[in-house]
């Protein structure tokens, strides 16, 4: 597998803002060429207007006689002193007029009186090393070249040019390395995270990625990130204490049957001695099957894997099935079964999920009453369910933990009972999966009573 090609985003960052400089100083350098260009010309072509106004003006002022004369005139003439430097003057018939020495070599150029504007036109030549600008334009008797050196502009130009050359890649480095000194300034937050997260591992999930609480987007990363490890970490937490309760208690269980099995082994026995040997086995597998299916149920519940079948049914009925199931325990300890429901409370629900509920209810109600008190179930429209019991009640300190998983108020007292606080857990995970509330209000020594209420939809 090749590894991919990394660059950090610090080198990148740079990179890119560098880049952009070197972009804007090649546009900046290009634009400011062209207008110092555009400038020169104009400049130059402005003092050949000038220069052009005054030559006619001087030859319109000669005669036709006059004319033939004319390099004597034009030596003479002192007003023309600047032009007459870079000026060549043709007939009609193309034949020279009046040049001055410096444009003999000037590239002859064919230029018709009659096709050219009374503006003229100008060109740019270059003569030996020197720029020229000419301006082409008719006069009285044919048509006149004047010339305009532009050496000295050229050296702006060139001082501008060299100037780009080396202040741009010195003004470049000094941005690199600028940009690389803030970028990694900026993203130096970003490395503490990641050396704070590379230390965070399932041994010790308490610990945190730093926050400046300065509320930029980073500091929102950390707290993003912290808020995820504090809920992994409560996850975690759960799953180790749940599997280590779970262990706990499947142990008991297995301790008791491994016991009584090594006792009845030890010497020979009776045949009661046998049946109540078997008999706690029973009672002892039981218990374990229970509550393996009731790990089961949690398991499934943290995994989203369990499906009720949510379809219309009737709570009267239900309650009625489940309190005619528990009548044979209650009776057993002389508690008074008493229902009290409507003919029919139709809901939306999974029939299996809310008989349980029941049970786990009436089962701890009957676990927790003691003789002759009174089990009430009563039911009332449109769904609130409430199951009341005389039993031992349970302490304020404990009320708000009853529903946690394993949560026992007495170890002693439910090892005898039998459960092992998983009950109330999967019965708040059933109500609560079909959109209800399970409270309890309890006084210690006088009972307690759980109330269900389910939100019923009237479709
Ligand atoms: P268990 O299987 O031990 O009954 P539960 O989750 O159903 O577990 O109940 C948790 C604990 O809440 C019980 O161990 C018991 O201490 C307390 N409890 C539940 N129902 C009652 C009740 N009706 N009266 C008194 N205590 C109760």
């Amino acid at each position: 597998m090749t590894k991919p090609r990394t660059r950090s985003i610090r080198f990148r960052l740079t990179a890119s803002y560098t880049g952009v400089l070197a972009m804007t100083f090649a546009l900046i350098g290009v634009g400011v060429w062209i207008a110092l260009e555009h400038s020169i010309q104009q400049t130059a072509d402005r003092e050949l207007y000038t220069r052009l106004t005054e030559v006619r003006r001087y030859i319109d002022s000669f005669s036709a006689d006059d004319l033939l004369h004319l390099e004597e005139e034009f030596k003479e003439e002192s007003l023309l002193s600047q032009s007459v430097a870079n000026i060549r003057v043709s007939g009609a018939q193309g034949q020279w007029l009046f040049r001055t020495p410096s444009t003999d070599r000037w590239p002859s150029r064919a230029s018709d009186p009659a096709k050219l504007s009374m503006r003229g036109s100008n060109v740019t030549i270059r003569v030996g090393h020197e720029l020229i600008r000419v301006l082409t334009a008719p006069v009285k008797l044919g048509v006149v070249e004047i010339g305009l050196s532009i050496d000295g502009f050229e050296e702006v130009k060139r001082g501008f040019l060299w100037s780009l050359a080396l202040g741009s890649p010195l003004l470049l480095v000094l941005a690199w390395l600028g940009g690389y000194w803030l970028s990694g300034r900026a993203l130096k937050p970003v490395d503490e995270i990641s050396q704070a997260a590379s230390n965070i591992s399932v041994q010790d999930l308490s610990a945190r990625l730093p926050a400046a609480n300065v509320g930029d987007e980073l500091d929102r990363l950390s707290r993003v990130l912290n808020d995820m490890l504090a809920r992994l970490e409560s996850a975690f937490h759960r799953i180790t204490e749940f599997t280590a309760d779970a262990s706990h208690e499947l142990r008991t269980p297995v301790a008791v049957i491994q016991t009584t099995a090594e006792l009845m082994q030890a010497r020979p026995r009776t045949v009661e001695e046998h049946l109540k040997a078997w008999g706690n086995v029973t009672k002892e597998t039981e218990r374990t099957s229970h509550l393996i299916a009731d790990l089961l149920t949690l398991a499934r519940a943290d995994s989203a894997n369990l499906e009720f079948e949510m379809r219309p049914i009737d709570l009267s009925t239900i309650a009625q099935a489940a309190v005619d199931e528990m009548r044979v325990m209650a009776e057993a300890k002389q508690l008074e079964l008493v229902l009290d429901t409507p003919k029919r409370c139709p809901m939306q629900g999974d029939a299996d999920a809310l008989h349980r509920v029941l049970c786990i209810l009436l089962d701890n109600a009957i676990k927790f009453s003691l003789g002759s008190a009174e089990i009430r179930v009563l039911l009332t429209h449109p769904a609130i369910l409430k199951v009341s019991d005389q039993g031992a009640g349970i302490a304020p300190e404990d009320l708000p933990l009853i529903f946690e998983r394993f949560y026992r108020v007495s170890k002693d007292r439910s090892r005898k009972t039998g459960g092992a606080g998983l009950g109330l857990s999967i019965a708040r995970f059933i109500v609560e999966r079909h959109g209800g509330k399970i409270e309890v209000a309890s006084e210690l020594g006088r009972g307690s009573t759980f109330t269900v209420a389910f939100r019923v939809s009237n479709t």
